[in-house]
């Protein structure tokens, strides 16, 4: 059983009043970098902790996506299942394939071992805004391990806890310029779902995977752009036969 130190668990409750009135949904992304997924698993429990000891009266739902990667994602898996019945959270798995057609296999077979991690990742953030809709939750929590952090600040001071939250805490009050304009956030015409883009980059993956054009989304050239037009105007006019097609 993992054990939480008190301060850590006041200092998390803290940012869990701050950031949270009205209720939080627990996601559980299985880190990709992460062997014992420490990460997600922590995160579940001290959620699981704070909401059964403050009476929060949140409904925890996990969510873990499958990428469909022979012999590493089937690992982890079983170690979220473990998780559902340990913590008694409702679990839901969605996977690539059911998603998009494709596992992470099939696109490294069309893809090659030099992309396929631009693939993988924006896959996995938009199976996540897929998985929120599924689940009709309204917040999405995920945990990210901070080793690299945490290593450097052992290496050079005395383990201390705290220590390691006011690294965490400083990166997250960064804040960008006033003068620095981010794209507005919309609907991506083709799937629905949020992108800054008319069509937004994991519909842009799928075309190229569909039509053999696999370097479409992450190159750059004028046949590329050319391609992503006539893509939207597709869906402009409703003749881009996706189910999700918002035109
Ligand atoms: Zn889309």
């Amino acid at each position: 059983m993992l054990s939480v130190k008190p301060v850590s668990l006041m200092y998390l409750r803290r940012k869990f009043m701050k950031q949270s009135r009205e209720g939080v949904y627990l996601k559980k992304e299985m880190s990709v970098n992460n062997s014992q997924h420490l990460d997600s698993t922590v995160l579940a429990y001290v959620m699981k902790t704070l909401n059964d000891r403050y009476d929060y009266g949140l409904k925890l739902v996990l969510l873990s996506i499958d990428e469909g990667i022979t012999g590493y994602r089937d690992d982890s898996l079983e170690s979220v299942k473990r998780n559902e019945k340990d913590y008694g959270i409702p679990l839901k798995i969605l996977s690539y394939e059911d998603l998009y057609n494709w596992t992470m296999d099939k696109i490294v077979k069309e893809v090659g071992l030099k992309n396929n991690c631009t693939f993988c990742g924006v896959f996995r953030r938009q199976a996540l805004d897929r998985g929120a809709a599924l689940l009709g939750v309204d917040k999405l929590v995920t945990g990210h391990n901070a080793d690299d952090i945490a290593e450097t600040v052992i290496m050079n001071e005395t383990i201390s806890p705290p220590v390691i939250l006011d690294i965490i805490h400083s990166g997250e009050c960064m804040r960008l310029k006033k003068e620095i304009k981010l794209p507005p956030q919309g609907l991506c015409k083709k799937c629905g779902y949020i992108s800054s883009q008319e069509i937004c980059k994991a519909c842009v993956m799928l075309e190229g995977l569909n039509t053999g054009v696999p370097e479409l989304g992450i190159k750059k050239s004028s046949k590329v752009k050319d391609k992503i037009e006539k893509l939207s105007l597709q869906c402009s006019g409703g003749s881009c036969n996706s189910g999700g097609c918002t035109a």
